[in-house]
């Protein structure tokens, strides 16, 4: 199927590695320009040569943190304009929520919550004036399915949910669409972390933790980041135009509800 994104511009946050270079590999697959975002300008730069020798497009690399407003003032400022959001940065620490301070609270709110809002502020109304764009949050699989560590986490995507099921019905009349991502467990740098953190705590070797983790995914496997980029691609795409306010899970079967 060809998704119609040939020439266009997307803004793809958190984009060296991960969810978000999945998500910046697929749209430039599509023949999608970008401007991709991180904060350590080594592994962002080798990222997006990867990216233009895979596929030919154009890829500024902005090496910035995007939770600023200055960050994102200058990731704004490297595209010609923005058809594709796709917001995304690094997930709050895990914890008790008694040891969580109002700073805590703040920092995790800026990432996950409000630097979403205001790059949407920023780019939403040239987009409705262009009558096309397409929006997509990282959130997370903890939306529908809250991780009890990730207090922080639940808490703040919760925010950012609320607010987009809000808006993504305002401009979707104007071929505007506004959804969110909601991952499961991928193999990224974070979860391989996080694998690694849960092994050393028990005492096991990485790859028992990792299958233990595995058991609980009805697909038996861990996610693959380009799966997940290429959901993306479809969300972004000349025909989802009529997809908008969902949350859709890429998490192999995990979430076990009916909706
Ligand atoms: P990852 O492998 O650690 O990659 C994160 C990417 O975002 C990197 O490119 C990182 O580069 C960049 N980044 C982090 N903080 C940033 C900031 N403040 N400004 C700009 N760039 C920033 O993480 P991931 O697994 O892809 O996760 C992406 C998001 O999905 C996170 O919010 C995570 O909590 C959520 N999530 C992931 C999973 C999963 O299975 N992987 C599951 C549920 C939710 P720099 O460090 O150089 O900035």
């Amino acid at each position: 199927m060809d998704l119609g994104l040939a020439g266009k511009w997307a803004l793809v946050c958190g984009a060296s590695k991960g969810l978000g270079y999945g998500c910046a590999l697929s749209l430039a697959r599509e023949g999608v320009n970008l401007v991709i975002n991180a904060r350590s300008a080594g592994p962002l730069a080798e990222s997006a040569q990867r990216i233009r020798d895979d596929a030919g497009v154009e890829v500024v690399a902005v090496a910035c943190d995007i939770t600023t407003a200055s960050g994102r003032a200058e990731a704004l400022a490297a595209a010609p304009r923005v058809d594709v959001l796709v917001t995304n940065a690094g997930g709050p620490p895990p914890g008790d929520f008694r040891n969580f301070t109002r700073d805590d609270w703040i920092a995790a709110l800026d990432a996950n919550m409000l630097a979403p809002i205001e790059l949407i502020k920023a780019t939403v109304d040239p987009m409705i004036a262009r009558r096309f764009g397409r929006i997509v949050n990282i959130t997370s699989g903890a939306v529908k399915a809250p991780i009890d560590a990730l207090a922080l986490s639940n808490g703040a995507r919760s925010g950012l949910t609320g607010f987009v099921a809000g808006l993504a019905r305002t401009t979707v009349a104007h071929n505007v669409t506004i959804n969110n991502l909601l991952p499961g467990f991928h193999d990224t740098d974070r979860v391989r972390t996080v694998v690694g953190a849960q092994a050393r705590a028990q005492g096991i070797p990485y790859e028992d933790a990792l299958r233990r983790r595995i058991a609980s995914i009805p697909a038996g496997r861990i996610g693959d980041p380009f799966e997940f980029g290429q959901a993306c691609a479809f969300l972004c795409s000349a025909q989802a135009g009529w997809i908008t306010g969902q949350n859709l899970l890429v998490d192999g079967g995990a979430y076990p509800g009916t909706f």
